[in-house]
């Protein structure tokens, strides 16, 4: 009997088609960005199951996210006009891999209850290992080797397999540490992350008759995102394919980003080989972007060598160019997308209306979202941050305020509580019990209670001497908060007070500003160094995250008005209802699509990032290059890419150099905007050394800024010669140097408008405005004004 017709063959094109109905043997669909790959993967899971080659539980699909796994499964039951809740094995490698380990888990020595570690007890685990082998722990942390040993197992090594070449990790300690750890975590009948994966190769490896079942279960196999596998899953399906290789893989070796956990980008250019006789299917028509988008997305990827090489094409209109835009600084670019969002949102230039689910802004590292998220609160525009939790909610972030909290209120036993052994202190449970013991007792809190507790030599040995350096931070920082004591009114006869009760006291302003201070504080408390000396590959992102937070004090008077902003913008942003413009990481937007894409950030050091330069050289600038085409490729209709002149950070002004990737966008699709307004672009001390070209110069030509001011700034900067390191294209400039004002002076601050010059001392100047009155302020962030 014929079987009923397939609606959803027709939504297809005929190479599509080729790729669903060719249901048995190796399928390896390559295709660039938008070509419909996802969409075809899903219509053969449908095509599958409704020509009944397979039923529901005999399908395996692999995909990259939950999330991904999630929508698949309602467009399969969509398109079959039912649910596909059966597809039981459709989901990530993790998620299948511990159902299937939960079955099999006595063949690596396992009970089926097994836990699985985080990574925090993975650290601990390690540690205990590395203190028994009597390591020194400052030189080779734990995080260290819990990286490497990832790495081999991301590689599908176990412990007798690693190679004689890496004998040498962790101070030839790695192998033989990466057996006990194993061993160990055999004993507590517990798994981390990598073992899931590692042990079902290992099983299928030796286990023949387990393979086979599951050779005969899964009559076919499904890998959307195959760029992004690592060795070890790569073996996983090579095994479970290896007798009938009904497998069907798609990818886009120009999207692979993920080198930096073990994937391997040769998995996809080898698959002919692992397989012989595969059907290539290559899609070349993109469904999903404009051809501007398309065109300025495929001028930047051609840069990268190697590549498989692909043209796209469309049949929609050519639509909006993409749209390039540099401001003056991060606050500058923050304020003019949250504007662009709204009136995209409210229909612009004779387009349409957008929702905000229709929006995202797309940045390379997660510390790049903080301006965002404020600008956003402070102008009431409802955003969510996908895949990761919202800047002021990240560990570091929180740990950072409660040091915050406690320098202003040191009766914030919450916050004493969070950072009394963070960093590590040697303060454990029974000397944090001492030290609320005490307090209780003498009525006080918590850190009244530790000074107790320390000068009652209650708490002994080095947890008793940092307390004590705690405890002694505390009340130093606290007084920074104000200046020197001095009598009121001192200098100033009208307001003396001649009253019998002797001269009235109070306290002059801070000798340093509260960025200052809140630097001090973490560098002192150790909190910073304890991230600098954390070996994870997360580590470097939290100390960005600091640094980042350091920036976003700058905007308020002192640390009390910044905690208060925090809490409340924290308190009305839990619910998740109603239309939201979405944030994430470029690498968190993999597979997904917008109506309008922001792609602020397009800075050398940021995109390309410095580390991953650093790091892997050509190879990282070329992942880096992978990035900013999967962040093209994301738009429809409207892409709008930005960069800044300048960026503070962790307190310092550093000029950016704009992308080299913003070079490669080809010219005839791109639309340079100059921005509005006082702050307009402006390429300043940044671009007036460096040489440039092409677009980058139109682009900077675009941008000069308009103020007289600045303009007057320049000449001074230009008179003083800035160093230009050879080798880095970004250039950090000292604007202090800059600050030769006269008394009198006329300048402008971004915040307070203008003043007049009536003190200056060192670096800060005291300034009477028009506005606001007298303040000091730091000279690096005023400028000479227009007379
Ligand atoms: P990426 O590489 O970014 O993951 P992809 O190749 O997986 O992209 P899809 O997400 O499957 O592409 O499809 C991109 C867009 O094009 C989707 O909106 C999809 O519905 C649409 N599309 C795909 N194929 C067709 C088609 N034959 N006709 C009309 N629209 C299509
Ligand atoms: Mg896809």
């Amino acid at each position: 009997m014929a079987a009923r017709p397939a609606p959803y063959l027709n939504e297809l094109n005929p190479e599509q088609r080729l790729a669903v109905e060719t249901m048995d043997g190796p399928v390896l669909m390559l295709a660039g960005a938008g070509t419909g790959k996802t969409k075809a993967l899903t219509a053969r899971i449908a095509h599958l199951l409704h020509t009944r080659r397979a039923r529901q539980d005999e399908i395996l699909a692999v995909t990259f996210t939950n999330k991904a796994a999630r929508e698949m499964k309602e467009r399969v039951g969509r398109l079959l006009g039912g649910t596909a809740d059966g597809v039981r094995w459709l989901g990530t490698f993790h998620s299948i891999c511990v159902k299937l380990l939960r079955r099999h888990a006595e063949l690596v020595g396992l009970k089926s209850t097994f836990t699985i570690l985080d990574t925090d007890d993975q650290i601990r685990l390690l540690k205990q290992l590395i203190r028994a082998e009597g390591i020194d722990e400052k030189r080779w942390p734990p995080r260290l080797l819990a990286n490497i040993i990832d790495g081999w197992k991301n590689r599908a090594l176990t412990p007798d397999k690693v190679p004689a070449a890496d004998a040498g990790a962790y101070n030839d300690k790695g192998p033989k540490l990466y057996a006990a750890y194993q061993l160990r975590l055999r004993e507590l009948n517990a798994v981390d992350f990598g073992d899931l994966l590692l042990h079902m190769v290992v099983i299928f490896q030796t286990h023949p008759d387990v393979l086979e079942q599951y050779q005969r279960w899964f009559k076919y196999i499904l890998v959307d995102e195959y760029q992004d596998t690592n060795v070890a899953q790569y073996l996983w399906l090579r095994l479970l394919a290896a007798s009938h290789k009904n497998i069907c893989c798609v990818g886009d070796d120009d999207q692979s980003i993920y080198g930096w956990r073990g994937a391997e980008v040769g998995n996809i250019l080898r698959f002919e080989k692992d397989f012989p006789g595969a059907h290539v299917v290559r899609l070349e028509q993109n469904y999903r972007s404009t051809p501007h988008i398309l065109k300025a997305a495929s001028g930047v990827i051609k840069g990268n060598s190697g590549r498989l090489g692909k043209e796209l094409w469309t049949e929609v209109p050519d639509g909006e160019k993409v749209r390039l835009i540099g401001h003056w600084d991060g606050e500058e670019e923050a304020r003019w997308i949250g504007e662009e969002v709204e009136s995209i949102q409210s229909g612009t230039r004779g387009m349409r209306g957008y929702s905000l689910d229709e929006m995202a802004i797309l940045v390379r590292a997660s510390h790049q979202m903080r301006a965002f998220e404020d600008r956003f609160l402070t102008i009431g525009l409802p955003y969510r941050v996908i895949g990761g939790p919202r800047f002021y909610e990240r560990l570091e972030i929180r740990d950072a305020m409660a040091y915050f909290r406690l320098v202003i209120s040191p009766e914030d036993d919450l916050a004493f509580e969070r950072i009394v052994n963070t960093p590590k202190r040697g303060l454990g449970d029974k000397a944090q019990q001492t030290i609320q013991v005490t307090a209780r007792a003498a009525g006080v809190s918590l850190v009244e209670g530790a000074r107790l507790a320390v000068d009652q030599g209650l708490i002994k040995g080095k947890g008793g001497s940092e307390l004590r350096k705690l405890v002694e931070g505390l009340a130093r920082w606290n007084a920074k908060l104000r200046g020197p004591v001095r009598p009121v009114g001192l200098g100033d006869e009208d307001v003396l007070d001649d009253g019998a009760e002797g001269p009235q006291y109070e306290y002059g302003p801070p000798e340093i500003n509260h960025m200052e201070l809140a630097e001090i504080i973490l560098d002192e408390s150790g909190y910073t160094a304890m991230w600098q000396s954390d070996k994870t590959i997360e580590a470097p992102g939290r100390l960005e995250n600091l640094k980042e937070l350091v920036v976003a004090l700058e905007k308020f008077e002192n640390l009390q008005g910044f905690l208060e902003h925090v809490s409340l913008i924290m308190d009305n942003s839990t619910e998740d209802v109603g239309e939201k413009i979405s944030i994430m990481t470029l690498h968190a937007a993999k597979g997904l699509e917008f109506s309008a894409v922001f792609l602020p950030g397009w800075e050398e050091g940021f995109l390309p990032s410095q580390r991953s330069m650093d790091e892997s050289g050509v190879k990282g600038l070329e992942e880096e290059r992978r990035l900013a085409y999967v962040g093209i490729t994301r738009a429809e209709e409207l892409c709008t890419i930005t960069f800044v002149a300048n960026r503070l950070y962790f307190g310092r002004w550093q000029s950016q150099m704009p992308s080299r990737f913003i070079d490669e966008l080809p010219e005839e699709h791109v639309d340079v905007l100059t921005p509005p307004g006082l702050y307009g672009g402006g390429y300043g001390a940044a671009g007036m050394g460096g040489a440039s070209s092409g677009l980058e110069q139109r682009v900077m030509d675009a941008n000069v800024y308009n103020s007289p001011g600045w303009k007057r700034l320049q000449e001074r900067a230009s008179t003083r010669p800035v160093a230009q390191p050879k080798e880095s294209r970004n250039t950090t400039i000292d604007l202090n140097a800059l600050s030769s004002y006269v008394m009198g002076e006329r300048v402008f601050h971004q915040k307070f408008g203008y003043g007049a010059v009536v003190g200056i001392e060192g670096d800060k100047l005291e300034i009477d405005f028009e506005k606001s009155g007298p303040k000091k302020v730091v000279a690096r962030f005023i400028c000479a004004a227009d007379d």
